[in-house]
């Protein structure tokens, strides 16, 4: 069993010729609503890869908070420790303009509540094999998760996203962190991915760093270092390609499947949902992960 203890929102998408500047109104050519948020969006990547997975988050009472609810469910996502607080769901607002730029403002919301954690959210995370989090939720929630998991043997892995430089009592009690390469120069220093590994080996037993299409390396303290490349897909859509890789990872890691193994099928998750439109809606089954890594 996969717990995702972390953020969920409401993407609000504006498409534009050129997006406005300050004090300008400028016509959109649509406008979409898509849950996303990188919790709920790894929640929804390892259960579409085939865990049995349970999201622990806030929502708020307002009509998103009921979609994305329903967005969670509707993958097979157990919500039972999502909770419903008093106000807005968290939200993105997106403007995309013709070239594919963006700008994005995102509103904490009911994400700002997920601070902490209370019996029934350690009781899911206790059972479970494996706690995928994130860093869009406050920091306070995420040492209190970790060391429930830690408390009970769980794995713990953190994509440290957006970056932020992060205290050793919540590094300590990590056993796998998956930044970007951005995310991990950040964390270390390190412009150089090899060299970011050898420093956060210092903190944490594993790391991979995921190095868009150059794939990703891997590194543990009892010496072991992987590269895996990515597979080479036209790129159509590369949003939340970060979020499907560790929620495929994560759904194979809680499978006993070796480490070896939990890096291709997610790089493979990733590059099948690179190739499509969308985030969530993009993201591949555990069918189509094993029959793209057949052949
Ligand atoms: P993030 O989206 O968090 O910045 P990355 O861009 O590093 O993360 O992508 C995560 C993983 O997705 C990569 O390690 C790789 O396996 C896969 N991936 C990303 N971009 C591509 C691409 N253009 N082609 C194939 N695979 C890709």
């Amino acid at each position: 069993t996969v717990t995702v203890f972390g953020s969920c929102n409401m993407d609000l998408v504006a498409y534009v010729p050129v997006a406005p500047r300050s004090g300008e109104t400028v016509h959109g050519r649509a406008f979409r609503t898509v849950p996303g948020g990188k919790g709920a969006n790894q929640a929804i990547a390892a259960a579409k890869a085939g865990a049995t997975t349970r999201f622990v988050g806030s929502v708020g009472t307002d009509g998103f908070g009921e979609q994305i609810r329903d967005t969670l469910a509707g993958t097979g996502v157990d919500t039972a420790g999502l909770r419903t607080v008093e106000g807005n769901s968290g939200t993105a607002h997106i403007v995309v303009d013709d070239e594919g730029a963006n700008s994005i403002v995102v509103v904490a919301g009911a994400n700002a509540s997920t601070d902490r954690i209370d019996g029934e959210a350690e009781g899911l995370i206790a059972s479970s094999s494996c706690l995928l989090m994130q860093l869009e939720t406050p920091l306070e929630g995420v040492e209190a998760a970790a060391e429930a998991a830690a408390a009970h043997g769980v794995r713990v892995v953190l994509t440290p996203a957006p970056a932020e430089p992060l205290p050793e009592s919540l590094l300590s009690k990590v056993d796998l962190l998956v930044p970007n390469e951005h995310e991990a120069a950040v964390l270390t220093g390190q412009e150089d991915p090899e060299l970011a590994v050898e420093a956060l080996l210092h903190s944490v037993e594993e790391v991979v760093i995921t190095l868009g299409e150059r794939g990703v390396l891997y590194g543990n303290r009892t010496g072991k270092r992987l590269r895996v490349p990515a597979f080479p897909v036209r790129a159509v859509d590369t949003t939340a390609a970060g979020d499907t890789f560790v929620g495929a990872l994560g759904a194979a890691l809680a499978g006993e499947e070796s480490v070896e193994r939990a890096l291709r099928e997610g790089s493979a998750a990733a590059a099948l949902s690179i190739g499509r439109e969308g985030a969530s809606s993009s993201m591949p089954s555990a069918a189509e992960i094993r029959e793209f890594l057949e052949n």
